[in-house]
């Protein structure tokens, strides 16, 4: 019931993405709660599974996941050092000359990696900045140097080359580790990889890594079933109308967990008994989604929207979204049960 994680499957992604960039170490990105696994259970796993270098967006993230990490884990924090922030025990990567000089004057040793702009002008020094400080930061020996990709889903995009290019120049003889590809980068080849990886999405079983494990299973439990005659309408907007006698089956999920409205806009959205497809009828509503189970032998006490036959792009193209937010979206109120 509720959500199933895989940790071994999680494991085994990230060992298959590490051996495809063998050059370099593996790192992970357990940034939005481990893209809403559960950060507290899935880092102990990558860090077990052999990974030393974590992702995290913000410092209270990492606060977060610091007491479950033995201390030779180093904790970067991508948005860096931001105002009144507590960095103990991580590492801010930091974006700005305003960054830089902000967190050298409040923790002049405190351990800290520098992240460049080569073109994606979200975050990170631009070159010119970078010049100005570089002397200065790197003989303050930064733990990393990184850049990231815009476009590294799309292998032919020549952003790719040009951000590869630009990220070369402006660390042209640095010895500190440089790190470059996520998961998409990982697989444009070694090219990408230099000192450190950072695959987040495919450990999780999302694409680009289209050979990656499932990781999660999501089955929701019914609540009740009815039998509607034909002419009989289902939910909002009577959206639906019964042809046959049908027999409706009324689940406890919907919009307020994450599972979008637009999953069911096309009427194409399935839920799963087994190797059963049953067919999600009407609309979502906030807690609550209609499946028609007429097919179905008997009625189960659960159904799957999420499994190995129907995973998070899946999902993700029924509602016009990428499977980091299907992943990302799944809500509180499901409980996480770690296999
Ligand atoms: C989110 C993120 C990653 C991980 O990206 P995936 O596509 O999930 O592998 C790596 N680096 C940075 C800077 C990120 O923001």
């Amino acid at each position: 019931m509720g959500l199933v994680i895989e940790l071994a499957a999680v494991q085994a992604n990230w060992k298959a993405l590490a051996e495809r960039a063998p050059g370099a170490r593996a790192g992970a990105v357990v940034k939005a709660d481990a893209y809403g696994l559960g950060a507290e259970r899935v880092a102990p796993a990558l860090y077990e599974a052999g990974a030393r270098d974590f992702f995290v967006a913000l410092a209270a993230e990492g606060r977060a996941i610091r007491p479950h990490l033995p201390d030779d884990a180093q904790i970067f924090v991508l948005s860096g050092h931001m105002e009144g922030e507590d960095l103990t025990g991580l590492v801010p990567l930091l974006n700005s000359p305003e960054q830089f000089f902000r967190d050298r004057a409040l923790r002049p040793r405190g351990p800290f990696g520098i992240q460049l702009d080569s073109g994606m002008n979200r975050l990170g020094l631009e070159p010119g900045e970078w010049a100005a400080i570089r002397s200065e930061a790197l003989a303050a020996g930064p733990r990393l140097i990184s850049s990231h990709l815009a476009c590294a889903d799309e292998p032919d995009h020549p952003a790719n080359a040009a951000q590869l290019a630009a990220f070369r120049a402006m660390t042209e003889g640095v010895s500190a580790p440089r790190s470059l590809a996520a998961t998409g980068g990982i697989l444009l080849g070694p090219d990408f990889h230099f000192d450190i990886v950072r695959p987040g999405v495919g450990m999780y079983g999302g694409l680009p890594f289209a050979e990656a494990r499932p990781v999660v299973t999501l089955s929701l439990p019914l609540i009740q079933t009815r039998e509607v005659r034909p002419g009989e309408s289902v939910g909002y907007g009577y959206n639906w109308t019964a042809q046959r006698t049908s027999r409706v089956a009324t689940v406890a999920a919907g919009y307020a967990d994450g599972l979008a409205r637009a999953l069911a806009r096309h009427g194409e959205l399935k839920l799963w008994s087994g190797d059963r497809a049953c067919p999600v009828i009407g609309r979502i509503s906030m807690d609550l989604i209609t499946v028609d189970v007429t097919d179905l032998p008997d009625v189960p006490k659960e159904l799957e929207i999420l499994n190995a036959r129907q995973g998070v792009d899946m999902l993700a193209d029924l509602s016009g979204t990428i499977g980091y937010e299907i992943l990302t979206s799944l809500g509180p109120r499901f409980t996480r049960t770690y296999r």
